[in-house]
């Protein structure tokens, strides 16, 4: 179902009027986890004064050790959902279990299923069953191949609102987070009708190198870009080391518009 063979044009996935897929960046910012509300507020505010519609924050956390910071729950789903209809905004926010799922869809716009849950396969199904666009992230050391078959999972029930996230894959390699696999890019375009975007904070978990991937992600066809951005990183109870603070997006995200990448 998910095959461009099936389907020769875009998938189009449309959010508080940004028509993901349309062939023009969209852009993806928030906090990784959701920690308050001033703290989503603070950031979604900055957005809005760039005219940016589409919030992430997570209210589940999967978190490699038990013992760190795993969310605030439903009172996360809460927060973002004051937040986005405060700002008008559209919100992104991970489920990571299939019981949660309905329940979610009252509180976000966006299901995202996170890396490490790509092959979840009860997790993949109960995304699939509501009417509700998913945002389904390639898993840590998923193929292309198995990235395809977890968005057919999906609308094998029935929704077809996906968007794939290309987050970086797990190598050999340490100077990066993960190693962002900028080519899974275009393959997803051609074997694929949905949209694409790239998640250049947990594929290079580098703030240096988020500008650049950008860029780059942009020139190779992806419809997306999402980043994490924190009003004090130093102090976020996750992924400090690579949320940019405000001024930080604010240089990442004008020299992002000036470059010729921005088509
Ligand atoms: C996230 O986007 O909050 C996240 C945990 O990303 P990933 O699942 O790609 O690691
Ligand atoms: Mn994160």
């Amino acid at each position: 179902l998910v095959s461009r063979k099936k389907k020769p044009e875009n998938t189009i996935v449309t959010l508080k009027g940004e028509n993901i897929g349309d062939g023009k960046p969209h852009f993806v910012f928030g906090p990784c986890a959701v920690e308050s509300y001033e703290q989503v507020a603070t950031v979604a505010k900055t957005m809005k004064e760039k005219g940016l519609k589409l919030l992430r924050g997570g209210a589940y956390k999967p978190r490699t050790s038990p013992y760190d910071f795993q969310g605030l729950g439903v009172e996360g789903l809460k927060i973002l959902k004051r937040v986005a209809d405060e700002f008008d905004m559209a919100v992104i926010s991970e489920i990571v279990n299939p019981a949660d799922i309905e329940m979610a869809v009252d509180y976000i716009d966006v299901i995202q299923i996170g890396a490490r849950n790509m092959q979840n396969f009860e997790l993949l199904k109960a995304a699939g069953a509501v009417k509700k666009p998913v945002l389904l992230k390639r898993g840590i050391a998923a193929t292309i191949e198995e990235f395809i078959n977890a968005a057919e999972y999906i609308m094998a029930q029935g929704n077809g609102q996906i968007i794939l996230c290309e987050r970086g894959i797990r190598t050999y390699e340490r100077a990066t987070r993960n190693t962002l696999d900028i080519s899974a890019v275009p393959i997803l375009k051609q074997e694929t009708h949905l949209p694409v975007f790239v998640d250049v904070t947990h594929s290079t978990g580098r703030r240096d190198l988020l500008l650049p991937c950008a860029k780059a992600a942009i020139a190779i066809g992806a419809d997306g870009v999402m980043a994490e951005v924190h009003p004090d990183p130093a102090v976020a109870l996750s992924d400090a080391q690579q949320q940019m603070d405000l001024n930080q997006f604010d240089n990442f995200y004008n020299e992002l518009l000036a470059s010729n990448f921005v088509r």
